[in-house]
């Protein structure tokens, strides 16, 4: 009971705080949804968060992702958060709601391949490495363009808006910028009005800095340690 108690608070304080970034930046609320983060979170806190409301959870490993799709209730959104290899791309076409991930052209040939064999239709994000940092994955801001207007070409696939993984910094207001930076690209890319893109979803904030990302405007929010606390690597 206890638990269950502090991840329910948790996701209200979370909710709280996306309310007040949006009234900061006048726009309203319900365009903003909190992903719960639930990577190596036992099935048990997914329930607790899931009884709390939360419908989104957001996952890094495919076989992960793929056990606690089984355990979890039907109408939960999954997203796939992490870096994805080709030959896991099977695995969860048709399976999740969204993928956020996708930085190449050769994954979303891949992911057209399986979703043309499976008959469905893949909703995706093109991650931007927008601090450039070598230890990221994602696709250059300048190659962006590029790399959307040719995956546009793909059948199956459709790419909702942009992904970001703002580097990890004490103070949030040290991403204010590159949160800027991908919403103005979001904005240059749907200009171009390229048939089958559209640019929605930008996908940036983490526990550390989501208000920031909110109010230079996120949609969706990707919130773990902030609603299920710490990670334990070790387990
Ligand atoms: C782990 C992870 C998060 C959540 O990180 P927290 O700092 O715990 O909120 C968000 N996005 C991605 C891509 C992640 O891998």
């Amino acid at each position: 009971m206890q638990k269950e108690t502090m991840i329910a608070e948790n996701m209200k304080k979370v909710q709280d705080n996306i309310t007040q970034a949006c009234h900061k930046a006048g726009r309203d609320s319900e365009e903003v949804t909190l992903i719960a983060v639930s990577k190596t979170k036992p099935i048990a806190m997914l329930q607790e968060a899931y009884r709390a409301g939360a419908r989104d959870f957001g996952e890094n490993k495919v076989q992960e992702l793929m056990d606690k799709i089984l355990m979890m209730p039907e109408d939960v959104r999954w997203h796939l958060i992490g870096h994805l290899q080709r030959n896991k791309v099977k695995y969860i076409v048709g399976k999740v709601f969204l993928i956020h991930s996708v930085d190449s052209l050769r994954l979303a040939e891949e992911i057209s391949r399986e979703a043309v064999k499976k008959q469905v239709e893949v909703n995706i994000l093109v991650e931007v490495n927008i601090a450039m940092e070598e230890s990221k994955f994602g696709i250059g801001e300048s190659e962006a363009m590029e790399l959307v207007e040719n995956i546009s070409k793909l059948p199956g696939i459709r790419i909702k808006g942009l992904m970001t993984i703002a580097p990890f910094v004490e103070d949030p207001e040290q991403n204010r910028g590159y949160f800027h930076k991908m919403k103005q690209l979001a904005v240059d890319i749907m200009r171009k009005n390229v048939d089958n893109v559209s640019m929605d979803i930008l996908s940036m904030g983490m526990t550390g800095d989501y208000m920031v990302a909110v109010e230079e405007g996120a949609t969706y929010v990707r919130v773990g340690t902030g609603i299920f606390g710490e990670r334990d690597y070790s387990l």
